[in-house]
């Protein structure tokens, strides 16, 4: 749990320094991507699929049942160290863009399993800038429907108190999940910055509860029933992701 043990590669994938601070502590603005080359980046690694209006092409089913012409699959992001590094930086540098303040960190949370790494690692680059240990912390969703919540494990629970902290997601679609760690953090006596550092914004909203949505882009997804989906009436089939990944990669 000790961040300042944990070891990450410096150089990107475009051989930048990144944000590390220079010997007088001031941070360089070095945005390693674009939004647009953020897009380009993640179709590249098939990580962003959307659906190019051809009814040969399948589309997707959310885990709601509701239909949709797109997912992103984040495990394709932060599985890749270099990919990893590289987003964490970028999301920092804009987290610092929208008047962030890395002194107020004391800690980087982010859920299972899809942000553990992304708090990992912002925990790092936050304790490399301000010299100072930065923990990071990733609960696990409990529960179903309405009594749905997030659980930090004990050695967790200890860190949080009296602790503020950032949160970290790999794609925000509606805020729920950040909502329920949000929860988790204040019931464990922590404080939480009024930001949410994400891969993607698949949303249409700005803030979560006051808490705006920093994205390395934004695209939002369409959400259709499936007794109203226009792709469904354009003739195109409707699989669920997971079990049919090669179909979506498939060129049509
Ligand atoms: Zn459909």
């Amino acid at each position: 749990m000790d961040c300042m043990l944990y070891c990450f590669g410096i150089l990107s994938a475009q051989g930048k320094l990144g944000c590390i601070s220079d010997q007088n502590n001031r941070r360089e603005p070095k945005m390693i991507r674009t939004a647009d080359q953020w897009e380009a980046e993640y179709k590249n690694r098939k990580a962003l699929w959307i659906h190019n209006g051809n009814p040969r092409q399948p589309h997707p089913i959310l885990s709601s049942g509701d239909h949709s012409n797109g997912f992103f699959n984040s495990r394709l992001v932060t599985s890749d160290s270099m990919l990893l590094h590289d987003a964490t930086s970028d999301l920092l540098e804009l987290f610092e863009e929208h008047r962030g303040d890395f002194w107020q960190v004391d800690g980087c949370v982010g859920p299972q399993t899809g942000a553990t790494r992304l708090a990992q690692v912002g925990s790092v680059w936050v304790s490399e800038y301000t010299r100072r240990p930065c923990f990071f912390a990733s609960p696990a969703k409990h529960g179903e429907g309405e009594s749905r919540s997030m659980l930090f494990s004990k050695e967790e629970s200890a860190l949080l108190s009296g602790k503020t902290v950032l949160p970290w997601e790999d794609v925000v679609t509606t805020g729920a999940s950040v909502g329920l760690m949000v929860d988790a953090v204040v019931k464990n006596g922590g404080v939480v910055l009024s930001y949410i550092l994400a891969l993607v914004n698949r949303s249409n909203l700005q803030a979560v509860d006051g808490r705006r949505i920093v994205a390395l882009f934004k695209r939002p997804r369409s959400i259709e029933a499936p007794s109203n989906c226009s792709l469904c009436k354009l003739g195109s089939e409707a699989i669920y992701p997971k079990d049919n990944w090669d179909r979506f990669n498939e060129s049509c």
